[in-house]
């Protein structure tokens, strides 16, 4: 599924800011903000400002999105101060993966030597 904004879905109630949350910055196409529940020292996540799904509702049309939004990932880990020491950007998928909320979303974490593999 994907269209301007899905009617119950958290992550396009934090863009029309109708759920309140801590945002780092935005842009016409992005939004930056804090995880609720950080799995690390630093922990934001990176999305669209239009809702899509998950990266398997990606249409070809949505490409130039995805670059914009590893780039806000990279300004997120910079602007939190961990350019340097390191990060992960984490996109889960579908069911195996976790994930829980059903609007595309990159993980930014960092500020902690991070494990891997993931589990
Ligand atoms: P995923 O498991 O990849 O779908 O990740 C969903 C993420 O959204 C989790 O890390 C949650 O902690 C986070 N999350 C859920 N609700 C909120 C919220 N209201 N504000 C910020 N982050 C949230
Ligand atoms: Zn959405």
């Amino acid at each position: 599924m994907s269209g301007p904004q899905a009617a119950g879905c958290l992550f396009c109630r934090i863009v029309r800011r109708e759920t309140p949350a801590k945002i780092l910055f935005e842009d016409e196409r992005v939004l930056a903000f804090e995880d609720i529940r950080p799995q690390a020292p630093v922990h934001v996540l990176v999305i669209p400002k239009a809702h899509v799904a998950s990266l398997n509702d990606a249409s070809e049309g949505s490409q130039a999105l995805l670059g914009e939004l590893l780039f806000a990932a990279r300004r997120a880990a910079l602007e939190k101060g961990i350019g340097e020491t390191g990060y992960r950007v984490v996109l889960n998928t579908g069911r195996d993966s976790g994930q829980a909320v059903s609007h595309i979303h990159f993980h930014v974490l960092g500020g902690r030597r991070l494990q891997w593999p993931p589990g």
